[in-house]
């Protein structure tokens, strides 16, 4: 077996949370250009959704656009109706959306404490309970959470989707053994400073961009595509033997250097 044929996803199936734009888009068009037909969920940017099932059609694989907000309780339950009624079974869940308020940790508010917890843990929690049968039943799947770097390095204004993100990978290491029997590997992919649209705003200011820089050993800010290759490890056969992990995807960001 040549090990470029581990990559190979054609046949398989890839749910992507919030994969229409940033990380979760470049994470999808590396599934996608490895074979895998894709399912790209996103919230409400509909625009920038249409643009990746463009790009991701003209791999010659399937797009299918999933609008949905997972922060509604029943995101998960919806999430698996559209699959039923379209008929496709997902073989890799790829948990990338999140939400994130920039706050002093005394400002929070009990709303916004909400909506981080239930889009970043609690539908992921939901979305595995809903789609790990069908890999179970198959003997064969992939889930990859996306966490931050904030697992390791809090950022003092954003307590709650610091906290979410280690929750989620207390979440990995429970799942990770009971999952293992069933051919399903479960592992989180922790980014560091990448730029996308949810950080465009802030490094435009240059002092702020330095100081972000300052604490990233390879000396620069990475972009989403950085993210997809290890993601794509974690999606294959290639990674059949990886579960229950915490990859850093972050220049070093997260080492005490
Ligand atoms: P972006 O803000 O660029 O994109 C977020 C995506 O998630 C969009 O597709 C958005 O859809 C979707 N989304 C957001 N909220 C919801 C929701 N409630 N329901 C459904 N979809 C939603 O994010 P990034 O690419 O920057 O981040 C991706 C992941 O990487 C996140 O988990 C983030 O925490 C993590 N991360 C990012 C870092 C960075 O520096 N960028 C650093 C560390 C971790 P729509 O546009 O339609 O709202």
């Amino acid at each position: 077996m040549q090990i470029k044929n581990l990559f190979n996803l054609k046949g398989k199936t890839a749910l992507v949370t919030g994969g229409s734009q940033g990380i979760g888009k470049a994470i999808s068009m590396a599934l996608a250009e490895y074979g895998a037909n894709v399912v790209v969920n996103f919230r409400s940017g509909k625009a920038l959704a249409e643009e990746t099932w463009k790009e991701i059609t003209a791999m010659g694989v399937e797009c299918h656009l999933l609008q949905c907000d997972l922060t509604e309780v029943n995101s998960a339950k919806d999430i698996t109706e559209y699959l039923v009624k379209n008929k496709i079974e997902v073989d890799i869940l790829v948990l990338n959306a999140s939400v994130q308020f920039r706050k002093a940790w005394n400002e929070v508010t009990p709303e916004e404490f909400e909506l981080q917890i239930n889009t970043n843990l609690r539908a992921s929690l939901f979305l595995i309970q809903q789609l790990y049968p069908a890999m179970q039943k198959k003997q064969w799947g992939r889930i990859v959470t996306i966490g931050s770097v904030q697992q390791v390095r809090p950022h003092q204004q954003m307590i709650a989707y610091a906290a979410s993100k280690v929750a989620q990978v207390s979440m990995v290491k429970s799942l990770a053994p009971q999952f293992a029997p069933s051919g399903v590997t479960i592992n989180n992919l922790a980014p560091g400073a990448i730029s996308t649209g949810r950080n465009e705003e802030v490094l435009k200011d240059e002092q702020y961009k330095k100081n972000v820089e300052a604490k990233i050993p390879v000396g620069f800010i990475g972009e989403s595509s950085d993210c997809a290759p290890a993601a794509l490890l974690l999606c294959s056969d290639a990674g059949r033997y990886i579960t229950g992990q915490d990859i850093y995807v972050d220049g070093g960001m997260g080492l005490n250097f």
